[in-house]
């Protein structure tokens, strides 16, 4: 059976050194350090996930400012608010929700984002930055949550064949980046790739951010493989993963949905903001 990562420790492990920052900020600035979230519509998980975000705020003493805008607001009021947010020197860093609409594609609105303030890794200069293997930038808070499992269970990156299903720009290309940076040898999948069990069996580490439930199976799975599992897909109300239960029979470590992946995603955007408040400070 496979031994399951505590992605919700692991969080608190991370909030802990978070928390004593964000103190330490807390004197230097005058003001606690402060996330300005961007929510542009309705839409019940992104609602569900800045409430997760304000409420890890609360806990580690970050000021979580959210600032809304209605669906059908005009198409350059998004990227006027993060610039606005961008120029105002008490707000350190900045996520902007997705989804966004179809009016203000993320692109248009990341643009407007100041690097400096990117607590989400999103901008291009960070993504970038990443790209060239420079990792003084910031990354994506999800696929750096994955790092920080690996790293915290004190499991072996480099030189390991780590294969990753998804190659979105939130999930799974930074997480591809991240791992070749601690030396991994990467292979990345997708919709196109042929034969995908072959390239999975061959996974010393297998991450899927996919948003597929289930597509993940024991038969795709080499015995003792490392699992990180990034799905979040709700299937007849429950929350499940992109892989399926008999994985555990065969990998060597696994991630649980809920509370492995997903608690890890919050830690490390709190670890973002309050770096990105210190390299402001100088
Ligand atoms: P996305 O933008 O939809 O990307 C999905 C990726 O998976 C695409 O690259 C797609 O390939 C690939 N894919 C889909 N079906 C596939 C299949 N049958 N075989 C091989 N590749 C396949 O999704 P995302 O934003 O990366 O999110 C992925 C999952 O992670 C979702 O369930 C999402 O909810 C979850 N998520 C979790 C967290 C967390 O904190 N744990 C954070 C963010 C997202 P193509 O590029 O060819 O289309």
């Amino acid at each position: 059976m496979a031994q399951l990562f505590d992605g919700r420790a692991t969080a608190a492990a991370v909030l802990q050194e978070v928390t004593e920052r964000a103190n330490t900020l807390l004197s230097r600035l005058g003001r606690a350090p402060c996330l300005a979230v961007v929510q542009v519509g309705v839409d019940a998980a992104s609602a569900w996930y800045v409430r997760q975000i304000e409420r890890t705020g609360h806990r580690v003493g970050i000021a979580v400012a959210l600032h809304s805008l209605a669906g059908d607001c005009a198409a350059d009021a998004p990227a006027r608010l993060v610039a606005q947010l961008c120029a105002n020197p008490t707000v350190d860093g900045i996520i902007v929700q997705q989804p966004l609409p179809p009016q203000a594609p993320l692109q248009s609105v990341l643009a407007a984002l100041d690097p400096r303030k990117d607590a989400d890794g999103l901008h291009p200069y960070n993504a970038g930055l990443l790209a060239q293997g420079r990792t003084m930038g910031f990354a994506p808070a999800t696929p750096l949550g994955g790092i920080e499992l690996l790293q915290r269970s004190g499991l072996p990156i480099a030189s390991q064949h780590a294969v990753i299903v998804g190659r979105s720009a939130v999930v799974g290309r930074p997480l591809a980046l991240l791992l070749l940076a601690q030396h991994a040898t990467v292979t990345i999948c997708h919709t196109r790739t042929q034969n995908l069990a072959a390239i999975t069996r061959q996974a010393d580490i297998l991450a899927v951010a996919a948003g597929r439930p289930g597509l993940i199976t024991a038969s795709m799975v080499r015995p003792g493989a490392i699992v990180l599992d990034f799905g979040v897909n709700d299937v007849d109300g429950q929350m499940t993963g992109d892989v399926a239960p008999d994985v555990a029979d065969v990998a060597g470590w696994l991630t649980p949905v809920p509370g492995g992946t997903g608690p890890m995603t919050n830690a490390m955007l709190m670890r973002n903001l309050v770096l990105a408040a210190e390299r402001q400070l100088g």
